[in-house]
């Protein structure tokens, strides 16, 4: 079941795709990762003449929200370029293979390529009692996690699930649901978080891994600096009503109609780090705060718990009083 969703692993990607797209999809990565532009050819030319990266995705506890972020991004370039240059040997949601056929695949996926896979993982690991609320094929994700983990070359964690322990971890946490970080300390680990992450940040860290077969900059919570470079409120275009003291203080009343600042409405974006509302999603159509929602700090550790998603928390209210 080598490269199990795409082209044969041991092919390089150059076969299938032209030049000029090997070009394209590297100028756009290392524009994403704040790569300067001598990194382009660099990627380029690591990307097309190195066979294909293995990737082993588990899923534990999640919703398949992260997956469906990647697979369906509304990126068409996006999608099937990192496709190209990967070959995904294993993923639940999206391969045809089922059973002992699809668990016998991953396990000679592994062996063929210990010390080379990168592992990403989304959703949270369960750890109460064990680890038995959550197995895969009668295995407890905590044991596959820790078996798979000791092979992987780097492990992301897609997600703030798999990041921080996310939804799965909210209060009152009955499955003891953990992020990879607090399994997993002896290899390289980046954190992609967000409910669910940014398509774009997903298939960049691949990119860069693939490429330069280490992680990019990261931040103290292990993210991404290029995808997690400041707070949403930094460089929301609401952020003009902020300073003017102009509110809206329910979702039906002038000051929404007029666009003004959310933050009356829970808005968290003043203690939340992402590119939303600059990378955007669905192929940079808009983001939450553009269609009149508050942020709701996805990407943050302790999402869920750090406040309601119409409220502001403590945290949050004093941020505001320093950021006047
Ligand atoms: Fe689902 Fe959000 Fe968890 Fe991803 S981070 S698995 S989208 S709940
Ligand atoms: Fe934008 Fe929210 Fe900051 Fe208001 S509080 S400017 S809506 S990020």
């Amino acid at each position: 079941m080598s490269a199990l969703l795409t082209k044969k692993q041991s092919s390089a990607p150059s076969a299938n795709i032209s030049r000029r797209a090997v070009l394209k999809f590297s100028s756009y990565m290392c524009a994403l990762l704040a790569l300067p532009a001598s990194a382009v050819a660099a990627m380029a030319e690591r990307l097309a003449a190195a066979p294909r990266q293995p990737v082993i995705w588990l899923s534990f506890q999640e919703c398949t929200g992260c997956t469906e972020s990647l697979a369906r991004s509304f990126a068409p370039t996006l999608e099937s370029l990192i496709f190209e240059f990967i070959s995904l040997d294993y993923h639940h949601t999206l391969q045809a293979a089922s059973g002992e056929a699809a668990e016998r695949a991953r396990d000679e996926a592994i062996a063929a390529n210990r010390g080379k896979f990168i592992l990403v993982v989304d959703g949270a690991v369960s750890t109460k009692d064990g680890g038995l609320y959550s197995t895969i094929a009668g295995v407890a994700n905590l044991d596959m996690l820790r078996m798979i983990a000791k092979d992987a070359k780097a492990i992301v964690a897609v997600g703030t699930c798999a990041s921080f322990g996310g939804i799965a971890g909210a209060a009152p946490n009955p499955t003891g649901a953990v992020g990879v970080e607090e399994i997993v300390s002896d290899k390289p680990l980046i954190n992609i978080s967000g409910c669910p992450p940014i398509p774009e940040a997903i298939a960049g860290v691949l990119a860069h891994l693939a490429a330069f077969g280490k992680p990019p900059e990261l931040d103290r919570h292990k993210r991404p600096v290029a995808f997690f470079p400041a707070t949403v409120h930094q460089r929301c275009y609401r952020r003009t009503f902020y300073r003017r003291d102009l509110f809206a203080r329910s979702f039906d009343d002038e000051g929404a109609r007029k666009g003004y600042c959310l933050y009356y409405l829970g808005c968290k974006g003043l203690v939340t780090r992402s590119v939303c509302a600059t990378t955007k999603w669905n192929g940079g159509t808009s983001f939450p705060i553009q269609s009149g929602h508050g942020c709701i700090g996805c990407t943050e550790p302790g999402f869920w718990d750090q406040g309601g998603i119409y409220q502001s928390s403590e945290g949050h209210r004093s941020k505001r009083r320093r950021d006047r």
